[in-house]
């Protein structure tokens, strides 16, 4: 069986899940959608993705021919032939969208803008694919927590119980966003403590969790500052700590002392060299000299390559609710390599 998979906002993350579905085999996209004739049409032309419109509004719709662009025609059309729709629509946006995907009968994924409530589940493949299987809709969290995920649950497996506390110092914007900032300030969210922790809860319930945040004028990645609390007698040691994420996907080690790699800037372009397109980063960055383990405390940073961590998240989670593979990760293995292959990287 090949999954339909339909995009709702062809946006930073929308343009990257789809190329990320077409590199599977067993799913494909059958349309994306723009709110208008914009440039990014234009990529979508490129890469053969059939172009709908955001809306069913017949004005809307007829704008995209006007401009010369093949138009397959509104949301309700794409929806109509699709198995599972991946809203890739701007934060607090998606959720409107809802009652219109459950009327059309089709599954759903939101992303990390919208609260977990709207959905009452959420998704990261390597703390809840189980949960996952067979739902109707899901949430795959934002790149912080899907960050977060990536190294706390191999300490809470490791361990049985942690308690967390860590600073995320995020980019100001995306680099392609113009409207967005600070320029030239450090901006404290000052909520505390913030969101960006304790939405882990929302994958796994049993990871103690709190966080705080800072804004950063930098566009390419955010750094976590994380200290991990281990529970009495957890026998880990710096390097057991260093080999439990080695055999974690998605997630890269490395040594900045021995490699130069000691800034965001240098991880992506170590990232550039990778080749995958856009220069993305899907794994999670950990500075192997940055690590540390003395008594009950793990402390670590870790750097999250914000516009793609999530996006080989979204090949997992439509397989878990179409229920195509139960076991997560034999999913995120077959995900990865379609997208080497895709990127011409295997
Ligand atoms: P974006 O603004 O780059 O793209 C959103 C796209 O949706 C645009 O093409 C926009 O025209 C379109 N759109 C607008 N209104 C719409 C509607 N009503 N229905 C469908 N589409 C609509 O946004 P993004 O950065 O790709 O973010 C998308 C989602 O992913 C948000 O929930 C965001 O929080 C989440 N997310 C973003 C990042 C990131 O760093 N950019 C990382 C992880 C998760």
């Amino acid at each position: 069986m090949t999954v339909k998979v339909a995009i709702n906002g062809y946006g930073t993350i929308g343009k990257r899940v789809a190329d990320a579905v077409a590199a599977q085999d067993d799913m494909e996209v059958i349309g994306v959608t723009k709110t208008r004739p914009s440039f990014g049409c234009d990529l979508a032309v490129r890469k053969g993705y059939p172009l709908y419109c955001t809306y069913d509004d017949p004005e809307r719709i007829s704008a995209f021919a006007d401009a010369g662009y093949a138009c397959g025609g509104g949301i309700s059309d794409l929806l109509a032939v699709a198995d599972v729709v991946v809203d890739c629509s701007p934060g607090k946006v998606g959720a409107s969208n809802m009652e219109r995907y459950k009327a059309a009968g089709v599954k759903w994924i939101f992303q990390g803008g919208e609260k977990h409530a709207t959905t009452g589940r959420s998704y990261t493949s390597c703390a809840n694919h189980a949960d996952n299987l067979g739902a109707e809709g899901t949430r795959v969290v934002s790149c912080n927590t899907t960050g977060l995920s990536r190294t706390l649950v191999p300490l809470l497996e490791a361990c049985g119980s942690i308690s967390v506390e860590c600073t995320m110092i995020r980019r100001a914007a995306d680099p392609g966003d113009s409207k967005k900032g600070p320029i030239n300030a450090i901006t404290p969210v000052l909520k505390v403590p913030s969101h960006h922790g304790p939405d882990v809860m929302t994958v796994r319930p049993d990871i103690d969790i709190t966080s705080m945040a800072v804004a950063v004028p930098t566009t390419i990645m955010h750094m976590h500052a994380i200290v991990v609390t281990l529970p009495d007698g957890h026998g880990m040691t710096t390097s057991s700590v260093l080999d439990l994420w080695r055999q974690q996907p998605r997630v890269v080690l490395m040594h900045g002392g021995d490699t130069g790699i000691t800034s965001t800037a240098e991880v992506m372009e170590f990232a550039r060299d990778i080749g995958r397109t856009w220069g993305d980063l899907h794994e999670i960055f950990v500075w192997e000299d940055g690590v540390k383990v003395e008594g009950n405390k793990v402390w670590y940073f870790q750097a999250i390559h914000q516009e793609s961590d999530v996006v080989p998240e979204n090949v997992d989670a439509i397989r878990a609710l179409m229920g195509t593979e139960s076991d997560w990760r034999a999913s995120v293995a077959r995900t990865d390599a379609a997208i080497a292959v895709f990127n011409g990287l295997a």
